[in-house]
């Protein structure tokens, strides 16, 4: 496989010359005045502009995630990586994505905003993937391949032999999205991402860390592609609030850890004491804090948790998730709430 970046890269993107920040041009601290950015000189402490690039974040990232800072890239939730890599490598209108079905809606939605074909490959009855049929949709336009691992909704993880063909077979670049690879045993790609110049791996502060409100994504990728994403995106796109947060969560790694063990154990309990119920078909393996289930009526088992006070995802709609449910563990009193009310539903 030859792999161009420079081939795969918008031709505006390319040539774009990035906003210059103040606070790019001098980044000492230790200045006597800041007169270059027109911000207030009183100290709320917020008014600064903050670090476009979040450098001590990163070294904390880095340190955590044993990737080089230089191959970090933050953004606003992953989602702002994801639309990024639409704007840097897609045409609208002209260029196509290929992706795995069902997974994860964003990288659907993105898609349509930037006017992208995407292209559907199922997955198997058991939730696999084959990296020969995803391979069979790409032409000389499909720019991305989005694969999804641990999947949302349907909790497995892509097999290691699938992802590999397709990065080695595929010469365009490969989102590999891990927003659950914490609950997962199973060892992350962000380590091979100097073994291939096409990856781009994605992970969250939302799920195992516990901070989906803070907003923090992060994407892993060559110094190359970390570069463009930093010139294509917002400039000062991370607030100091949300990196000041980010700090804090992650001096707490113990804690995290400790947090996605409880969730393991009680993810075992509770899939077990899920699958004895009458209204249980099948609960699908899950390497996420999550389980898809399939029961006899979702849509009555839905209505029927909701008049009970408890929230589930109905997927019954999604194609290949018939009369399915995905269930997020909670602690253990939510679930035993949960466990509690479909006792004593007959369905
Ligand atoms: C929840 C989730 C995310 C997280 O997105 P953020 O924008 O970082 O909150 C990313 N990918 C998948 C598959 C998810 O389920």
């Amino acid at each position: 496989m030859s792999f161009d970046l420079e081939k795969l890269v918008r031709p505006n993107i390319l040539k774009l010359e990035p906003y210059s920040c103040a606070r790019h041009e001098f980044s000492s601290t230790r200045a006597r005045a800041f007169l270059d950015a027109n911000e207030s000189p009183y100290n709320t402490p917020i008014n600064r502009y903050p670090d476009p690039l979040q450098r001590e974040l990163k070294k904390v990232i880095s340190q955590i995630k044993g990737v080089s800072e230089e191959c970090i890239f933050l953004g606003n939730g992953s989602d702002e990586a994801i639309d990024l890599i639409f704007r840097i490598f897609c045409e609208p209108g002209k260029d196509n994505v290929v992706s795995m079905y069902p997974t994860y809606g964003m990288y659907e939605v993105a898609s349509n905003i930037n006017d992208i074909e995407y292209r559907k490959v199922n997955l198997e009855e058991d939730y696999s993937l084959k990296a020969d049929k995803m391979l069979s949709k790409v032409d000389s336009k499909t720019k991305v391949i989005f694969i999804c691992s641990p999947n949302n909704p349907t909790g497995n993880s892509i097999e290691h032999k699938e992802i590999n063909k397709i990065l080695e077979n595929f010469s365009g670049i490969v989102v590999l999205d891990e927003a659950y690879s914490d609950f997962s045993s199973k060892a992350s790609y962000r380590f091979k991402i100097d073994d291939y110049p096409n990856l781009i791996v994605l992970n969250t502060l939302s799920k195992a860390w516990a901070s989906a409100s803070i907003r923090l994504g992060m994407a892993f990728s060559s110094v190359d592609i970390i570069l463009l994403m930093n010139k294509v995106k917002y400039p000062y796109n991370i607030g100091l609030p949300t990196q000041e947060k980010a700090f804090e969560i992650l001096s707490n790694k113990e804690k995290v850890n400790a947090w996605v063990e409880k969730i393991l154990l009680e993810r075992s309990r509770v899939i077990k004491a899920f699958s004895l119920l009458p209204i249980c078909k099948k609960v699908f393996p899950t390497d996420a804090n999550f389980f898809l289930a399939k029961v006899l009526d979702a849509k009555k088992t839905y209505n029927y948790l909701i008049k009970e006070g408890i929230v589930v995802r109905d997927r019954s709609r999604v194609e290949l998730c018939q009369s399915s449910l995905r269930i997020t563990i909670g602690t253990p009193e939510e679930n035993d709430a949960l466990l509690e009310a479909l006792k004593n539903f007959k369905g």
